[in-house]
């Protein structure tokens, strides 16, 4: 078990544009142990979704894992966990929905975000295969929040509404 320190707004890192992967890279030893790495580290922080840049690799690489059932975002079908390697979304509607978003890498604090709730992923797995995938509602939202860091974008950079930035402590207070 290997928990890696997640970097924090501010480090040069989370603002460059994350690297693709070649298929051999993905096979490589070290591409598998820096995946087990994050898988550690993502259960350690109870998060749901971890890019490579937020442990200070700058590439193309995230997971997500996606518990279900009914949530504060309602019902969500439940994604185990999955590798995502040289992601890439597309809008196929524009129409956006808002939802408080939170990140690992800016503790403490949630912001209210409007993005299109229907989208396209393209991405590989660790063989190279290349797969496809439909995403409605929170979870087109996760996968965007996730893809966006690796180009270098946080979820401050989506919020077009300042005054719902929250400590959290405040959002279960106020809101
Ligand atoms: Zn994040």
């Amino acid at each position: 078990m290997a928990v890696r320190k997640i970097i924090r707004m501010g480090h040069p890192t989370l603002r460059k544009v994350a690297r693709e992967l070649s298929t051999d890279e993905l096979n490589s030893g070290l591409v598998r142990q820096l995946v087990a790495d994050m898988v550690d580290t993502l259960e350690d922080y109870q998060g749901v979704g971890l890019a490579a840049p937020q442990v200070n690799e700058s590439i193309r690489l995230a997971i997500i894992e996606i518990e279900g059932g009914e949530t504060r975002y309602g019902h969500l079908d439940a994604l185990p966990l999955t590798v995502f390697a040289n992601p890439y979304y597309e809008v196929l509607d524009p129409s956006t929905a808002g939802a408080w978003e939170g990140c690992l890498s800016v503790p403490g604090l949630r912001g209210y975000v409007e993005r299109p709730q229907s989208i396209r992923i393209k991405y590989q797995d660790l063989e190279g295969k290349p797969h496809q995938l439909e995403l409605q509602g929170f979870m087109a939202t996760v996968f965007q929040h996730e893809f966006d860091h690796l180009d270098g974008l946080l979820y401050l950079d989506r919020m077009t509404d300042m005054t719902k930035l929250f400590y959290e402590e405040e959002l279960a207070r106020y809101s």
